[in-house]
Parts: structure tokens; C-alpha cells; sequence
């Protein structure tokens, strides 16, 4: 499997029970569904990933509308994590993997930090609606064929990286 941002080769990597694919070169990694919601219940793995996938080039911007599966060939879309939250990740519109660029585990580890100490159950409960709704848009858009459902939920400013 190669990189869908730079086509670098993606590297084979485990974390206790969870496998992933990541990529040396920009830093990001490929998750298979459910492995998102795997990370974001283990904070530790979900910092090893982040701590071991740093990028070794410069970022390119992956501005490029045809950015593919890298396990499918299928369409990625993009959109936020948890909708207001600044986290873009970019799922396959298929086979419902996850491309998380460098950069995106770590504003989820701050969101899962925020409040400092544990996590709260209320919190806990927003994330893993987060991982299900996440895997559930990707049901829907593939049986409703709703080629425009990602597109609204696809906000991403361009510049909102200036104001993390
Ligand atoms: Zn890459
Ligand atoms: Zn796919």
C-alpha cells in the first residue's frame, strides 16, 4: 500500500492489538475501521503511534482532490472528527479505513488531555460516539449514494491552522 499523500510505501507497524500502516515520510497513518476508535480508548498506544509517525520530509499540503484508498483505490472525503473539533481525517469512502495525516492524533490526544487528569465519562462517551458516528456516516453515504453528504460535512478552512 503506498501513501495517499505522497506515495511513499507505508510501513507495517503494531501497538498491542491494533495493526496500522504508516507512512515514513510525511507521518501519516492508515487505520482499518474501528482501529480509531481502538487509539482513542488507549491513550498511551494513541501517543506511541503519534510519537513513532513523524514525518522525515517536509509537509507537502495535500491539496489534491484525487487522493485515493491506499487499500482500495476508492475515494477518500475528508471531514472533522467529532464535527467541531479541528481534527481532519479523511476516510475511504468504500472500505471505511482511515488516512490520518501527521499532526491530527495529536489534537486528538489534546482533546482527550483537556481537562488534565482522567477522562471523564461524559467525555469518554462523546469520543466513542465520535469513533461510531465516524463508521456510521461512512454507512449512510454508501447506501444512500449521497455523493454531496461528505461535502457538507467537509469544512475545512484552509487557514484554521493559524488560529491551533
Ligand atoms: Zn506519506
Ligand atoms: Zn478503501
Amino acid at each position: 500500500m503506498n501513501c495517499p499523500d505522497c506515495g511513499s510505501a507505508l510501513v507495517a507497524e503494531s501497538y498491542a492489538d491494533i495493526q496500522l500502516e504508516g507512512c515514513r515520510s510525511c507521518g501519516g497513518v492508515w487505520l482499518d475501521p474501528g482501529e480509531l476508535k481502538q487509539l482513542v480508548q488507549n491513550p498511551p498506544t494513541l501517543e506511541a503511534v503519534e510519537a513513532e509517525n513523524v514525518p522525515t520530509v517536509e509537509q507537502v499540503e495535500s491539496a489534491s482532490p484525487d487522493r485515493r484508498c491506499p487499500k482500495c483505490e476508492s475515494g477518500l472525503e475528508s471531514y472533522h472528527y467529532a464535527y467541531d473539533t479541528p481534527v481532519v481525517l479523511d476516510s475511504c469512502v468504500s472500505c471505511s479505513g482511515i488516512w490520518v495525516q501527521d499532526g491530527e492524533l495529536a489534537k486528538i490526544e489534546q482533546i482527550l488531555e483537556k481537562e488534565k487528569g482522567p477522562i471523564t465519562d461524559r467525555e469518554k462517551a462523546a469520543l466513542s460516539v465520535a469513533a461510531y458516528t465516524i463508521e456510521h456516516e461512512n454507512e449512510m453515504a454508501r447506501q444512500r449514494g449521497l455523493a454531496g453528504f461528505f461535502k457538507l460535512l467537509r469544512r475545512r478552512p484552509p487557514h484554521w491552522r493559524l488560529y491551533v
